[in-house]
């Protein structure tokens, strides 16, 4: 089952995908996790990325498709893989498109999970994360006992920055635009299926897996 999950942030591709993978069994392959380790480990990789994640941007796609490439080729692979943060530009999955034929395989589906731009709004900038222990809150959807406080260790809640409604409604639009010709390529080549994001998890998740196996 070889797998590629899309959705904008606050979409809830993060849960989604915890999950997709303990369900198939198969290697969670995520960009984004793969470049924080090597900034982590201060390698060659991490340092040249580094760079371009502190100013926001994208790291150039010859450096993103050769991790990826090495990933793919990788033994706990063969029997499947869900990509995620991967691919975000055309040539990235034209790329993946060649290097999957190389190695004798192909996508099977694309799952985009959609939720209108104003709920990733609310979903959004509702967010608060404890310090210590890195739990997730919402104002909302998952208020802390005590407003401000971590339930598990007193901590202090913060938001992240990017979630500030400052910059979320900016960050949502350079995502959008990102993502559109990708859905696009992947629509066209009939990979693309459409998730409503905006569903209970469970029933999210339900439908999601109801088209992996289909
Ligand atoms: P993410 O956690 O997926 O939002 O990724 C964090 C950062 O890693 C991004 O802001 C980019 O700088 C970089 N990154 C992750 N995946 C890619 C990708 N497929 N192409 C280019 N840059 C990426």
């Amino acid at each position: 089952m070889n797998i590629i999950l899309m959705g904008l942030p606050g979409a809830g591709k993060g849960t989604q995908a915890e999950r997709i993978v303990k369900e198939f069994d198969i290697p969670h392959i995520s960009t984004g996790d793969m470049f924080r380790a090597a900034v982590k480990n201060e390698t060659p990789l991490g340092l040249e990325a580094k760079s371009y994640m502190d100013k926001g941007l994208l790291v150039p796609d010859e450096i993103v498709i050769g991790i990826v490439r090495e990933r793919l080729a990788m033994d706990d692979c063969a029997k499947g893989f869900l990509l995620d943060g991967f691919p975000r530009t055309v040539p990235q999955a034209e790329a993946l498109t060649a290097t999957l034929k190389e190695l004798g395989r192909e996508i099977d589906h694309v799952i985009n999970i959609n939720v209108r731009r104003e709920f990733l709004i609310e979903r959004l900038t509702g967010r608060w994360i404890c310090p210590i222990c890195g739990a997730s809150y919402h104002t909302l959807f998952n208020p802390p006992k005590e407003a401000g406080v971590c339930d598990k260790d007193g901590g202090k809640l913060f938001q992240r920055d990017d979630d500030k409604p400052e910059v979320v409604a900016q960050r949502l639009d350079v995502n959008i635009a990102q993502a559109q010709p990708l859905i696009d390529y992947y629509a066209e080549q009939g990979l693309l299926r459409n998730i409503n994001g905006e569903q209970d998890i469970q029933v999210v998740f339900a439908e999601i897996t109801s088209v992996l196996r289909g």
